[in-house]
């Protein structure tokens, strides 16, 4: 009786362990047809199933963040025809931290489903794009910050996550004029790094995460990758997203052979 008992709640567990929520429901993702991909990893409001909120690390929203990277992709396909590849996290970072490795992300092992979605969807689509575009890709990780609210950082943990393009054009390519802080900078945004710095040194505090890291140039499946740091002020302003789909615009057309021609 007892062993019948113990192996029917087993079996309740184990169907509330799998079923508790629906793992690809917990994410946005959408086909692109040019070679960039945006990733939004912190703006997600919802549970995942019964687990409670995690005890360490930042458990903060970046707030307007998805809104932001799905009115940039409107505003690219209007000006081009073509949308960039898209993949946002819905659960909240209170439960799982999506741009951190596995052993960080989670305290229990229940947001794992949720987790798994997220980076295959991206690990899918990085494939995906360096297979159809083999002379270069872009993937921009999206992210809002409050410490600075004025500033918009770039993390690429000092280039190498872009090592593909520096190989290729040079520090310009990353902190020049036509590159995507340096035509926000352009536009009246304080950028940092800003084009006039010297080195390619970046705050650490913004640096570049788990994502550009995984996916970025310097991993041999890797495409080139940039984190970008909204600042609270920068993410109220309206036109953001149309600056944000031109300096894509305007990098893509200079340094993305495919999107050139
Ligand atoms: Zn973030």
């Amino acid at each position: 009786m007892i062993n019948r008992l113990f192996f029917t709640a087993t079996i309740v567990l184990y169907a509330c362990h799998v079923y508790a929520y629906d793992a690809q429901d917990k994410i946005v993702a959408k086909q692109g047809s040019m070679p960039v991909i945006l990733t939004v990893p912190h703006d997600g409001g919802e549970a995942l199933g019964w687990i409670s909120a995690r005890t360490q690390g930042a458990v903060v929203r970046d707030t307007g963040t998805q809104e932001l990277a799905e009115r940039t992709v409107d505003a690219l396909e209007k000006k081009t025809g073509n949308r960039p590849y898209l993949v946002i996290a819905k659960f909240s970072r209170k439960f799982l931290d999506a741009n951190r490795s596995e052993e960080e992300a989670m305290e229990s092992v229940e947001a794992l489903p949720a987790y798994r979605a997220y980076h295959d969807q991206i690990a899918r689509f990085v494939a995906e794009i360096s297979a159809r575009f083999p002379d270069g890709a872009l993937l921009i990780d999206v992210h809002g910050q409050s410490d600075d609210p004025g500033t918009i950082f770039r993390g690429t943990r000092g280039g190498l996550t872009v090592k593909t393009l520096l190989k290729k054009y040079g520090k310009e390519v990353l902190q020049g004029e036509y590159s995507i802080t340096g035509v926000l900078q352009g536009k009246g945004y304080q950028v940092f790094p800003p084009v006039e710095a010297s080195g390619l040194k970046e705050d650490r505090r913004f640096s570049g995460g788990y994502t550009v890291f995984t996916y970025g140039s310097q991993m041999s499946h890797g495409i080139d990758a940039i984190q970008l740091e909204f600042g609270k002020w920068a993410r109220s302003k309206s036109g953001l997203a149309e600056d944000l789909a031109d300096s894509i615009l305007v990098f893509s057309q200079k340094y993305i052979p495919a999107f050139a021609k």
